[in-house]
């Protein structure tokens, strides 16, 4: 397979500087399958995949080829839309806290839709884009969240009924609907209830302004794994909150910003063990060295809070991938800067005694890794990217 392809090719006792570089196996398959399984679930809601998940552009042009819309949260992210011929009434500018000069770009670039949960920028829009859409950005209960956001965004209802509706309606603005974020990786999915339904009630209080709002956006922290459950919980709040009846009165349009979901399964990282030193008298058996770590594509360990899974994929040039029952060795697995904030795992069970010149692979790294990487000690960030395809891509 592909892994095993071009770690065959790399001399490993002659090749230049860089050339076992750790890299990414992507299977856009996968990226399809999670598209395919969103269509069946969630038909009602149509998805703009937040960017800043994975800015992967062959992903980005899949999930475009597929009819999928665009979240972005910058300039540089509207750009990379724009840029790869995207039209820009398939971005949502998602992003509640935006500078002036931004705002200004997506005036330019004709991004007209954006999410706002203060009344600061309620006035920035007037001043620098007036005729915006806007959704009010409301804030969820989203403690048990792998990653939470309401700590950072999202207004009360309090606040959106007697502070930004008024003063929007005040500045002539163009109240669009009510966007929320239920938190990245979302354990509790009684808050995506919850959120739905307060976003019925300013739907309703919007209406009192004159406002006839028509976009609910729910935001993104769907994962595959629990994406039945999840989909269930949004399917039957919006049921129940936002009726047939009333979305055809009101031609009311589903959104969601997605990102984990699309790309997560879709990445594998291999990294090479580029040192070991052994431990006495410990748990574990020794502490391994890999080329990747915190500060590169597993990130995600600290902004993330993900636990990458290691698994060997070469010991003494044999492969090993998939074909491992037991796993009794114990390591400490380390990124290879020099500081000791890089580790990747304090406990790996491993299924071989892992020396130096083998190979691991952590599977499931395509949300939140590459996108946020360092060249901290002067290791490049920007892993080389393979890519597969399990299944027909459109
Ligand atoms: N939308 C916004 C505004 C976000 O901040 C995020 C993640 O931080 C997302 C969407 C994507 O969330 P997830 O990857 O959990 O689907």
């Amino acid at each position: 397979d592909a892994l095993a392809n071009h770690i065959a090719e790399i001399d490993h006792d002659q090749c230049d500087a860089g050339d076992e570089d750790s890299f990414f196996v992507c299977d856009l398959g996968e990226v399809l399958q999670s598209f395919r399984i969103w269509k069946e679930k969630l038909p009602q809601v149509h998805p703009h995949y937040a960017v800043k998940c994975n800015t992967n552009l062959e992903v980005i042009k899949l999930l475009a080829k597929l009819g999928v819309s665009f979240d972005c949260a910058s300039k540089t992210e509207i750009d990379t839309i724009i840029n790869l011929g995207i039209d820009s009434d398939r971005i949502v500018y998602a992003n509640p806290c935006k500078t002036n000069s931004f705002i200004r770009h997506a005036k330019q670039t004709n991004v007209n839709l954006t999410t706002v949960d203060n009344v600061q920028e309620l006035y920035k829009l007037q001043k620098h884009h007036p005729e915006c859409g806007i959704l009010i950005r409301i804030v969820t209960d989203d403690e048990t969240a792998q990653c939470r956001l309401s700590t950072k965004f999202g207004c009360s209802l309090e606040v959106a009924i007697t502070e930004l509706l008024p003063l929007a309606k005040e500045l002539g603005l163009n109240v669009k609907g009510v966007a929320f974020h239920v938190g990245s990786g979302a354990k509790d999915f009684d808050s995506i209830y919850k959120a739905i339904r307060d976003a019925r009630a300013l739907f309703d209080a919007a209406a009192e302004f004159g406002y006839s709002l028509d976009v609910l956006d729910i935001g993104g922290g769907f994962e595959r794994e629990t994406f039945d459950q999840s989909s269930k919980m949004v399917t039957l709040s919006l049921d129940k909150f936002f009726p047939e009846a009333f979305v055809k009165q009101h031609q009311v349009k589903f959104i969601a910003e997605p990102g984990r979901f699309m790309v997560a399964n879709a990445f594998t990282l291999a990294t090479h063990v580029i040192a070991r030193r052994d431990i006495k008298d410990a748990e574990i058996r020794a502490m391994v060295y890999i080329n990747d770590g915190v500060y590169g594509n597993m990130n995600c360990i600290l902004f993330d809070h993900q636990h990458p899974q290691a698994h060997v994929l070469t010991h003494n040039n044999k492969f090993y991938y998939d074909s491992v029952q037991s796993c009794p060795y114990r390591f400490s697995i380390w990124g290879p800067t020099c500081d000791g904030l890089d580790c990747v795992s304090n406990q790996a069970k491993l299924s071989h005694d892992v020396q130096v010149g083998d190979w691991l692979y952590f599977p499931n790294l395509g949300a939140y890794t590459s996108a946020a990487t360092t060249s901290f000690n002067g290791f490049k960030g920007n892993a080389h990217v393979i890519y597969v395809a399990s299944e027909e891509l459109p």
